[in-house]
């Protein structure tokens, strides 16, 4: 196979940039743009050059001579494919990443210690960039635009990230179609915390759809007695057809998982001619089961008490959120306003500690400050009230950031990992078990620092951490950050049947990110988290008591 001249400059582009994130020779890695500048204006073959030739072309020193002769005679660079080897892929994708050039690559990596564009998206959340050189409030804002649009284009989201377009498709078709139905059912209707498409189950007949789609921009395509369809937004909507007649089965069919509809089926044959869901849990003569719980099916022989599962109007304050004194964006008193406007309780402000120096974390001096400000805001806006709380990192030994007094000084605290997560399980364990273990702890804080879609979490033995917190009475959190939802769903009911409490909290960083809670919330049905099982469910005097 011959070489094209334009895929030779590309390696030597990729070289010199990935030179430049390893923080290599910078004058190297100029030459090597340079060159491949060159080659690229080239107007001919550089296989058809005589190779004792090349290193006198236009742009192209020896160095850069000797490697185009590499690529011509192996078809590979080596140095290129041991840079590349030393790169995680995160960093490699995140050079696709519009407005990222390797400098500011190389800081992210660095310095900041990230490695995936999804946890980029998180730091920018968190105002994470802005404490760093090159980076100001615009660049991060355009940065995490461009990482939504790359990550769009990948077809995975988060929940949260479809709800709102969820919501106007099902307008749009509905009031397109308004003597049919369209439902939402599938993932999305189970609340599944990441998605890779929109599924509707609908009696809309599949002629009519494709061309109402296709009519509109809609890359549409169409199988048996599916429709699928694809806007500009890049997600795939896939329509279940039915008759109306079968509307009300297939659609609860379409919202179990494949394992419960199948053993449902089996059971249950005469539900089919139910003419609502009420109906269809009547004839078999249980009570019912919400889609979210459609996961196993052994929730029907489960004496879970499905009626006091939580629901959003449960909260009745916010747990876990940060301020201006760290790395938030609101003042204490706005958002504590915010809270007030609300109908919560109360408000635990719980910023990052000292160690969290790129979140801006408060020194002892700055705790004091703080709580002096909390005591007059109390004041202020009693009985409404602020309590005094730490994100406390959980150091590398597993050790608390503060001395014992000060620590003392808080009504809560918050423990979480938040550096040197690339760890065993067995490290993992241990620095959360010594918190755990650590009598100011209150709250484990996200407990195995996944982000969804971005970052797998350290491994820890959850039936172990669940067990040490309950001997300790440590809640657990689920954090409620549509990319964190951790504790993940699939451990809250067996945490809830030990005994654990939990605490859906949303981790806040501004007052919009209250709303997060919803998504905690969402998470926590699908666990079966009980409402009395939820410390952020505790009225304010139930809370009190709790903490004394
Ligand atoms: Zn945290
Ligand atoms: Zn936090």
């Amino acid at each position: 196979m011959t070489m094209t001249n334009s895929s030779i400059s590309d390696q030597f582009n990729l070289l010199s940039k990935l030179m430049d994130i390893h923080q290599e020779n910078a004058f190297k890695a100029k030459s090597y743009a340079s060159a491949s500048f060159a080659i690229d204006k080239l107007p001919v073959a550089l296989s058809d050059i005589p190779k004792e030739q090349i290193a006198g072309l236009k742009g192209i020193g020896e160095s850069s001579a000797k490697k185009i002769i590499e690529i011509l005679e192996t078809g590979k660079l080596a140095a290129l494919e041991e840079l590349i080897s030393k790169t995680p892929p995160g960093i490699l994708e995140m050079m696709q990443i519009k407005g990222l050039g390797p400098k500011k690559i190389s800081t992210i990596w660095k310095e900041m210690g990230i490695e995936s564009i999804g946890e980029l998206l998180y730091a920018c959340n968190e105002n994470r960039l802005l404490l760093y050189k090159g980076f100001g409030e615009k660049t991060q804002k355009n940065v995490a635009e461009a990482i939504e649009f790359f990550m769009r284009h990948q077809g995975h989201f988060l929940y949260a990230e479809l709800e709102s377009y969820a919501m106007k498709m099902e307008q749009v078709i509905t009031s397109h179609f308004p003597e049919s139905s369209a439902i939402i059912t599938g993932d999305f209707a189970r609340q599944m915390p990441t998605l890779e498409s929109l599924e509707w189950t609908t009696d809309i007949t599949q002629d009519k759809l494709f061309t109402f789609f296709a009519k509109n921009g809609f890359q549409t395509e169409s199988k048996e007695q599916i429709t699928i369809a694809t806007g500009e937004e890049q997600v795939r909507m896939i329509f279940k057809h039915c008759k109306s007649n079968e509307l009300t089965f297939q659609s609860f069919l379409n919202n179990c998982s494949p394992a419960f509809a199948d053993s449902w089926n089996k059971e249950y044959p005469q539900t089919r001619e139910a003419k609502d869901e009420n109906e269809i849990f009547s004839i078999a003569g249980i009570s019912n089961i919400p889609p979210y719980l459609r996961d196993e099916y052994s929730i029907i022989t489960s004496n879970l008490n499905i009626s006091d599962i939580i629901v959003p109007g449960d909260i009745k304050g916010i747990i876990h959120s940060h301020s201006d004194w760290s790395d938030g964006t609101n003042t204490i008193e706005e958002m504590a306003k915010a809270c007030i406007e609300k109908g919560w309780e109360y408000l635990v402000i719980s910023d990052h500690s000292k160690s969290a120096f790129y979140a801006n974390g408060l020194t002892e001096e700055r705790i004091k400050a703080q709580h002096q400000y909390i005591d007059d805001l109390n004041r202020k806006y009693a009985p409404f009230r602020i309590f005094k709380s730490i994100e406390c990192d959980i150091l590398n030994d597993g050790a608390l950031d503060y001395s014992d007094a000060v620590l003392s000084t808080f009504d809560l605290v918050i423990a979480s990992v938040h550096s040197n997560l690339k760890m065993s399980e067995e490290k993992a364990m241990q620095r959360l078990i010594t918190a755990i273990e650590n009598p100011h702890t209150t709250i484990l804080g996200h407990p195995t620092g996944r982000l969804l879609l971005s970052r797998k979490g350290y491994p820890i033995d959850h039936e172990k951490i669940i067990d040490a917190c309950i001997a300790n009475n440590v809640v657990i959190e689920i954090n409620a950050h549509p990319r964190r939802l951790d504790l993940d769903w699939t451990w809250i009911r067996r945490a809830q049947e030990k005994g654990a409490l939990l605490s859906i909290n949303p981790d806040a960083h501004n007052i919009e990110g209250f709303a997060d809670t919803r998504y905690g919330v969402l998470a926590a049905q699908k666990g079966g988290l009980l409402k009395e099982r939820n410390l952020s469910s505790f009225g304010l005097t139930a809370l009190e008591t709790h903490l004394s």
